[in-house]
């Protein structure tokens, strides 16, 4: 599970490394937050009801195999 919540905050850790976004926000702006780090480069996935993130890092040497 990558989304901590803490006091209300959520916080997204990426899956593959020690990364975390640089950016907490509160419970209710869950969709903001998704927005954002989509924009980044975040790579949310849902598997069987449970968020996983992967940071822009990790996504790019992930997808970058073949190049
Ligand atoms: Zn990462």
């Amino acid at each position: 599970m990558t989304l901590t919540r803490k006091l209300e905050t959520l916080t997204v850790r990426c899956d593959a490394c020690p990364t975390v976004y640089r950016h907490t926000y509160g419970e209710a702006d869950f969709l903001t937050m998704m927005g954002d780090i989509q924009r980044e480069g975040w790579k949310p996935k849902k598997l069987a009801g449970v968020w996983h993130h992967t940071c822009p890092d990790c996504a790019r040497s992930r997808e970058g195999r073949l190049l």
